[in-house]
């Protein structure tokens, strides 16, 4: 991995840039708050692979539209991405499993989004976790160490 000092908002605002266009032409609303966050290291190529497979599973399970937020802050030595959908939500009992490589409920799915995730946020000494009310959305929330791995 190649950590360097960089600029967490400005990763995220690129990453977003990348499905503006597609979410767009699907009626889903993409807002972004960013936190104050100082720079510190990190991959930013597997960081941004990182978030932009939880965005693009956001879009996915909006086809008929809605709202995806992502927030970034700081908390007790963390750098944290928060990102919520809308969407139908994760029933209860696949949420233990949706970090595994394979799982998938989509017809043409591969299943390795999240585990690509949580393999490159584990690289960086941080977690990623998950909350889900089905009906309600999704919120993933990443967490950083600012003193890097
Ligand atoms: P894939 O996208 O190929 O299915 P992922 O590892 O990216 O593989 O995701 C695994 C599964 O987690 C998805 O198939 C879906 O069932 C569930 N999932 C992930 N994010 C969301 C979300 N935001 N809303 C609803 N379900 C989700
Ligand atoms: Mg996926």
């Amino acid at each position: 991995a190649e950590f360097r000092e960089c600029d967490l908002n400005r990763l995220v605002n690129d990453t977003v840039l990348l499905l503006r266009r597609p979410c767009e032409k699907q009626q889903v609303r993409l807002t972004v708050e960013e936190g104050d966050v100082p720079p510190f290291r990190f991959d930013p190529e597997k960081i941004k692979q990182a978030v932009l497979n939880i965005i693009k599973n956001a879009q996915q399970a909006l086809p008929g539209g809605g709202h995806i937020s992502i927030a970034t802050s700081l908390r007790e030595g963390y750098a944290v991405i928060d990102i919520s959908d809308d969407g139908p939500g994760i029933a209860a009992a696949d949420l233990p499993l949706i970090f595994e490589p394979f799982f998938t409920r989509k017809g043409a799915g591969t299943g390795l989004g999240l585990s690509i995730t949580q393999r490159i946020v584990e690289e960086h000494k941080g977690r990623v976790q998950v909350e889900s009310a089905p009906g309600e959305g999704t919120r993933f929330t990443v967490e950083l160490p600012l003193g890097g791995p």
